[in-house]
């Protein structure tokens, strides 16, 4: 008898028994930190099997993951010993050992994003140079090895110039200001010198900050995700309203300077390309994320598929889900630390207390060991009919009861 299968569905495993449930691919990701834990969480509800590579034992993926194995994702060894057990190889984090996953890849590893990806990302020079050839609109920019270099292009960007690591960034650790030329010394200092690797931005007087989640399967078809606003506060992402309050004209050209970018890029999953919006109206490209984003939380409440089960599903090769926005406004907001240790988490448990009484509101705790300041501890996304109804909920949220006593 001749088994009825559906167009592109590989309902068959290579050994010829029948798969059951919706996958049976063990999915491997290197990184166990928030965005890992998402990742399980999405994949639980699925019964897909995701395990985690992380250094620490208690990251936060650790708890939820199929199976979490303790070692770097920086360490080509763990990586070769991690792969063994994946059917498909992915990422939660970009510095991760891009050339053993290249490797891995000539053996016949499975990796999505590929490796080449990863690899010019995880160096935001070079990938700002690999967006520049593939005419992806950008902020000018330059390298920088010496004093003198930097000197030259203060001369040729102008001041306030944006200084950055190549590597290694995240939250803005990474990044300084030079406001003259005599800063620019201390500046370099502070990022730890020339030789790991620094170059400089035109300072981008931007109007708005957006971002576009980007998915692509594994037969190279795309759905875009609404824009958002991400409202960032000393560098680091604060709070995220989608969709974005600009025009429709401005949120076509952010989707074709997303679709541009990732389009330049190799591989299935979810991309997040953060964008500039100048006062003329212009879209910049900032940077690029091969992975699912904090500015797609969100789309857990918000829309039909989260971020989270895309990637799962692109990495897998399944049909991409519904990418709209099932509610008609968002707002995610992120907690981060406000002080060290007791003191940060009593405060942070007492917004969560008052996000609990908030119609539309859902807390997500990461459940990171360690509280620090300035760390992403965890996010609320309140959902709601308007952006306006959306935006007095999260002033509610925010407003600490006061005790009557002044
Ligand atoms: P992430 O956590 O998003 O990976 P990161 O450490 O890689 O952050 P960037 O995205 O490079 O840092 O920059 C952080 C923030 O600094 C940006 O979101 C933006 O607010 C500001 N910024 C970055 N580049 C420029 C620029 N050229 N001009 C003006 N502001 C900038
Ligand atoms: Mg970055
Ligand atoms: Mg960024």
């Amino acid at each position: 008898a001749s088994v009825q299968r559906d167009e592109g569905c590989d309902s068959e495993r290579r050994d010829g028994m029948p798969i059951h449930g919706v996958s049976e691919t063990i999915v491997g990701v290197l990184g166990g930190g928030q965005l890992g834990r998402m990742l399980c969480q999405a994949a639980s509800q699925m019964a897909i099997k995701v395990v985690t590579l992380d250094p620490l034992e208690n990251c936060p993926a650790s708890a939820i993951s199929y199976q979490h194995f303790v070692g770097s994702f920086d360490d080509g060894e763990s990586v070769r010993e991690f792969a063994k057990r994946c059917g498909v190889l992915t990422v939660e984090i970009e510095h991760v050992d891009a050339v053993a996953l290249e490797k891995l890849e000539q053996q016949g590893i499975d990796c999505q994003p590929k490796a080449s990806t990863i690899k010019i990302i995880q160096d935001k020079y070079l990938q700002k140079v690999h967006f520049s050839q593939h005419g992806v609109p950008l902020p000018d920019f330059m390298q920088i090895d010496d004093l003198a270099s930097a000197e030259k292009a203060g001369d040729l960007f102008g001041y306030p110039l944006m200084i950055k690591s190549k590597r290694l960034a995240y939250d803005g650790r990474g990044n300084a200001v030079a406001h003259n030329k005599e800063d620019l010394p201390s500046v370099v200092t502070a990022l730890g010198g020339f030789n790991h690797g620094l170059y400089v931005e035109r300072w981008t007087p931007f109007v708005k900050e957006l971002s576009v989640i980007v998915a692509r399967d594994r037969d190279n078809s795309i759905q875009c995700y609404p824009v958002v606003e991400t409202i960032h506060k000393d560098n680091i992402c604060h709070i995220v309203e989608a969709p974005a309050n600009v025009s429709g004209k401005i949120k076509k050209l952010s989707i074709d300077v997303a679709q541009r970018a990732v389009t330049s890029l190799e591989g299935a999953g979810v991309f997040a390309v953060e964008l500039f919006l100048t006062r003329d109206g212009q879209v910049l490209l900032n940077e690029v994320a091969p992975r699912p984003h904090n500015s797609g939380h969100h789309t857990i409440e918000s829309c039909y598929t989260s971020q989270y089960e895309q990637h799962l599903r692109a990495v897998l090769g399944l049909p991409l889900g519904d990418p709209s926005m099932k509610s008609a406004a968002a707002i995610m907001y992120n907690i981060l630390g406000e002080h060290e240790g007791e003191a940060g988490f009593y405060l942070a448990h007492q917004l969560i207390g008052r996000a609990l009484n908030i119609p539309g509101a859902t807390v997500h705790w990461y459940d990171k060991p360690e509280m620090r300041k300035q760390r992403k501890m965890g996010h609320i996304t309140i959902v709601g009919p308007s952006m306006n109804i959306v935006r007095t909920r999260l002033n509610l949220m925010l407003e600490k009861e006061t005790t009557g006593n002044h």
